[in-house]
């Protein structure tokens, strides 16, 4: 066998952009916080029946400085959101967001002044999980939505997209 037939046989190649994003979407750590109800089927994801672990996930990490991915699980009230943003900040990147469920998404049912409508007026959502709550499902369909993502991200040429955080964020708090 020539070295050429060796090669080709034996050698798996790739381009740097794939390798790495093949090891990031392989190995996720959402950041350990929930904030409503829509936090009990997040926690239900990562329990045996629905096994997050499968996608190299089960890693939740209570310090941002370790977690990659923001689950933005439930109701975020204008009182919370600096915690939020702070929480969002002091994770590495690159890093990801998902909106789980209609109050993070829209606001949801509450059309209120202390609701912030949609978590995307002050985070870059990545993928959108619709439901009043979504089910365990739904969040790993989302989670395989955001593994496609992550594997075509170019990052070598990518730009970072801007952080909209609000003039009045500390105001609100
Ligand atoms: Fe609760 Fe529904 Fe809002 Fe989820 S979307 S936090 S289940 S009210």
């Amino acid at each position: 066998m020539g070295i050429e037939e060796r090669i080709q046989n034996q050698v798996l190649t790739a381009t740097l952009e794939r390798f790495v994003n093949w090891a990031r979407k392989s190995s996720v750590w959402p950041a350990t916080f929930g904030l409503a109800c829509c936090a009990i089927e997040m926690i239900c994801t990562a329990a045996n029946r629905f096994d997050i672990a499968r996608f190299g996930m089960e890693a939740f990490r209570a310090s941002p400085r370790q977690a990659d991915l923001m689950i933005v699980a439930g109701t975020v009230t204008k009182k919370m959101l600096p915690a939020v943003i702070r929480i969002y900040e002091q994770m590495p990147e690159p890093k990801w967001v998902i909106a789980m469920g209609a109050c993070a998404c829209s606001g949801g049912i509450f059309r209120s002044y202390a609701v912030v409508q949609g978590i995307d007026r002050h985070l870059p959502v990545d993928v959108y999980i619709p439901g009043c709550p979504p089910r365990p499902e739904a969040l790993l369909y989302g989670i395989l939505k955001l593994h496609e993502k992550i594997r075509k991200d170019p990052f070598l040429t990518r730009k970072e997209g801007p952080v909209r955080v609000p003039a009045d964020v500390e105001r609100i708090g």
